[in-house]
């Protein structure tokens, strides 16, 4: 967090020195584009949060043309990125910088207020510092009776408020209640005198009596009513205005005399003070009890038959009778080394906080609680197999790699050799390996699950290959069998549609050990299929693979060991979360000479003009593709259409004198594997095709990659697809064709146009799209926390995933009697999730 605020502050350190000089991009060296665009890119090595670094990148991108930009302009620029600072900073404490003239300017228009003095209604909080006290952590037997605990049995709130909350809001226990945790709050200790309201962009409270309502009906037909409800507090006169229906419904609730305290975005216009964007609420006398008003008030999520206040009470009262129950599970060391507040009064706190600062600090506890149960459940599960599963112990005995590696026509990259090694290391020890390795599109998987390969067979074990599609599967079992011809090994293809007779000759050679390496789809799981000795399960592309089908694939041998190739590059965050269970290594080098590829934007009306470009690269001996996405399941056939008519359209009208070919993926697999032969032979120049080339195709003379609609695909995608040129030794290009629909759909573009690294790529997906929408779908097996945010709090994750290993190697079975409150809570809240999710 102090990072991001170092840079920020180092960052525009310079703005106001540049406004005041007149803008002339005189104040830094070498100019202010690139004054903030270094700060941008130097956050990228720094440990800070994803949503922080696409808030940097934004403030970047408004200085991009800065240089060429006018002074009234670049004046605009640097208060827009003055105006996301403040806002990052959501406790306020970066005051935007709103130039002085321009608050003259509103406080003239205003004579009616003007000269009211400011008084305060409520003092400030203060920040009382809270005695972080260090509770011992309780035994497994509290923990277990207190989530029993029943609202209906439980004293205070009584048998039909608890059945109200468990219609409502599907809450049975006190713990339930308490861990109904506020959406947001109103600082009510912050009350501002309405004189004093209006002048900021941030929202406000006021409070006061209301003296008046209007009504005013409209002169003109079709003309919207409107009313307001004026509230007085002896500073000033707010105006709550209202449209429409809405009018009857606020006079019935907010009459004359009343007090009320109103929270919104309060404006100054026509000489008055107004909101038309509040929540309200009416003081009563029973909110002198200080719950509702006067202190940081929280905010429940509610349904229609619930109310603030309703909610506001129950909580209490659990709070007041059985807040002493909570029970503490976090080892005292780690609550001491992280300063982290006691669960009780962080739970106290979330709820009913007595100052900003001890919110933060609840909140810090309680997500951090959240990430830790479910850490703990992955480490947990991965310690155990690793130590109770016995898997094979491979020998190091690398005749047949030594000679493998001599016969590359080049040399391996360090990634590639450092990777290997993780790989060996796994294999000869006597614990299965459950790896996961993620490399970038063309960073040179195919080779290391090449070697990993050789060393099973080496050691008399058979290698099995798991692919998504059938082109993979025929363009892996071509690769590997060219690859491995000097090692003389045998690699059988086994997919759906072989013939009957094909398929009995693999499905004996897979049983009698004559395969070496076996290449299939799905179908490589079907009950047919026996192995003679599976030692090694290599699964490509896992994220189009459910959990259920790898498991059923290890069970294929006696306990394989695993490796998990993706090249959809996955945020350490969220590879913390959904592949927790798995050790990670990363290609992050890609080979040598290789060619940046070009990415440009080509906006709809620019066709022609790129078709041109396309056919003179053709001419000089390249070949392109051009791309159709997919956009949904239920979409294919359109998208078939799409591609069909188009690659009719090329052939006849656009490319009269060039080759086209099409792919799609309701085509047969001969016929697949023979557009793509094709293609490889430089029979066709174009291929039109849908998203079946997305992934592994390797086709070094394409340098050309046009894709249609691409505002309507993730960056995952895009980039895979990509990922497809840029593989030999000519210069790349790959052109968007977008209509941008959103402000989201803009900054992908940008995004894919300013780099070629697919982990910035899939961090920048991550932000935008959020964690569910990243991995494409809703069953992404992330859990629902009701306070973490694996984005936001990525710093608490990886505490707890650090924390959560050291607890787990050390007592994988949690015997340890401090540990046997968080044993218990574990299994209560993760340890479902945990199973479902889990790659072993
Ligand atoms: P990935 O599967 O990671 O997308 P591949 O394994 O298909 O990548 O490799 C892409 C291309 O790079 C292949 O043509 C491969 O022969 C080549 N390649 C792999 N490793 C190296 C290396 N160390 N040096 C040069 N070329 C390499
Ligand atoms: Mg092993």
């Amino acid at each position: 967090m102090n990072q991001f605020e170092d840079i920020i502050g180092s960052m525009s350190r310079p703005f106001e020195q540049e406004i005041r000089k007149g803008c002339n991009d005189e104040v830094v060296i070498g100019g202010m584009k690139n004054y903030v665009e270094n700060w941008a890119t130097k956050s990228r090595q720094l440990g800070i949060g994803l949503a922080e670094k696409q808030k940097l990148r934004d403030i970047a991108d408004l200085f991009a043309e800065y240089d060429r930009l006018t002074p009234m302009e670049r004046l605009t620029q640097i208060e827009k990125a003055q105006k996301l600072i403040s806002k990052s900073n959501s406790k306020g404490d970066l005051k935007p910088a709103v130039s002085s003239s321009r608050l003259e300017e509103e406080t003239a228009e205003l004579p009616l207020f003007a000269n009211v003095q400011e008084t305060k209604i409520q003092p400030e909080t203060q920040d009382i510092e809270i005695d972080l006290k260090y509770p011992p952590a309780l035994a497994g037997s509290d923990v277990s009776e207190f989530i029993k605990i029943q609202i209906k049995q439980a004293g205070g709130i009584g048998p039909r408020i608890a059945d109200k909350l468990a219609a409502e809001l599907e809450i049975r226990t006190i713990e339930g209640l308490l861990e109904y945790y506020p959406r947001d709050y109103i600082d009510r200790s912050r009350i501002k005198s309405i004189g004093d309201a209006g002048r900021g962009e941030e929202n406000e409270t006021i409070s006061g009596e209301i003296v008046k309502q209007t009504h005013i009906k409209p002169r003109r037909h079709k003309a919207k009513a409107f009313g307001k409800i004026s509230i007085y507090d002896g500073t000033g006169i707010a105006q709550l205005v209202a449209f429409g229906k809405r009018i009857g419904y606020l006079r019935r609730f907010l009459s004359k005399g009343e007090k009320v305290i109103v929270s919104g975005k309060f404006e100054r216009r026509y000489g008055e003070i107004q909101t038309t964007n509040f929540d309200f609420e009416i003081i009563e006398d029973e909110d002198l009890d200080l719950i509702h008003t006067g202190r940081i008030v929280p905010k429940y999520p509610l349904t229609a038959n619930l109310t603030q206040r309703m909610v506001r009470r129950w909580v209490k009262i659990a709070l007041d009778e059985h807040v002493d129950q909570c029970p503490e599970f976090l080892p005292v060391d780690l609550r001491k080394q992280e300063s982290f507040m006691d669960r009780r009064t962080a739970i106290s706190e979330i709820h009913f906080p007595t100052s900003n600062k001890h919110q933060g600090m609840a909140r810090r506890r309680l997500a951090f609680d959240e990430l830790f149960l479910l850490e703990m459940g992955l480490e947990t599960k991965k310690s155990k197999f690793e130590t109770y599963t016995n898997g094979i112990a491979f020998q190091a005995d690398n005749n047949l790699i030594d000679q493998f590696i001599q016969s590359l026509p080049f040399n391996l990259t360090n990634a590639q050799l450092r990777v290997f090694e993780d790989i060996c290391e796994d294999m000869e020890n006597q614990k299965p390996m459950n790896r996961l390795l993620q490399g970038d599109v063309g960073s040179g998987k195919t080779i290391v699950a090449a070697l990993s390969l050789i060393k099973a067979i080496e050691n008399g074990y058979q290698g099995a290959v798991m692919v998504p599609t059938e082109v993979l599967a025929d363009q892996h079992t071509s690769n590997l069998t060219n690859l491995l011809a000097p090692c003389n090994l045998k690699v059988t293809l086994l997919k759906s549609d072989l013939k009957k007779s094909d398929r009995d000759v693999a499905l004996t050679e897979i049983g009698d050990g004559t395969s070496n390496i076996i290449v299939g789809t799905h179908a490589l799981i079907q009950e047919a299929v026996n192995f003679h000795k599976l030692g090694l399960v290599i699964i490509d592309e896992q994220h189009r693979f459910g959990v259920r089908q790898r498991e059923q694939l290890r069970e294929k041998g006696s306990t394989p060991d695993v490796l998990v190739m993706t090249a959809t590059p996955i945020p350490r965050t969220l590879s913390l979360t959904v592949y927790g269970d798995l050790n990670v290594s990363v290609i992050d080098e890609l080979p040598p000479g290789r060619q940046e590829i070009e990415t440009k934007w080509v906006k709809d009306k620019d066709r022609n003009t790129l078709y041109e470009k396309v056919e003179k690269e053709i001419k000089k001996g390249r070949q392109t593709y051009i791309v159709y996405p997919l956009v949904e399941e239920s979409e294919k056939m359109e998208e078939i259409k799409a591609a069909t008519e188009m690659a009719e359209h090329f052939q006849l009208k656009v490319f009269p004198n060039l080759r086209i070919g099409l792919l799609h993926g309701r085509m047969k697999s001969v016929e697949k594997q023979e557009v793509m032969q094709q293609f490889k032979n430089r029979q066709i120049d174009i291929l039109v095709s849908t998203t079946v080339i997305e992934v592994g195709v390797d086709v070094p003379n394409a340098t050309i990659m046009v894709i249609e609609n691409a505002e309507r695909f993730g960056l995952a995608q895009l980039h895979q697809l990509r990922g497809r040129i840029g593989r030999g030794k000519h210069k790349s290009t790959c052109y968007l064709i977008a209509t941008p629909q959103s402000e989201e759909g803009v900054h992908r573009l940008k995004a894919m146009i300013r780099t070629n690294d697919g982990f910035e790529l899939a961090e920048v997906d991550l932000v935008l799209r959020g964690p569910g929408e990243f991995f494409g779908t809703r069953q992404s097996g992330l859990p629902d926390f009701k306070l973490a945010d694996i984005i936001k709090d990525a710093d608490l994750l990886e505490l707890a995933k650090s924390e959560a290993a050291k607890i787990a190697k050390s007592d994988p079975d949690l015997n340890h009697p401090d540990l046997q409150a968080l044993k218990k809570m574990m299994e209560a809240k993760w340890e479902p999730y945990v199973d479902k999710l889990s790659v072993g």
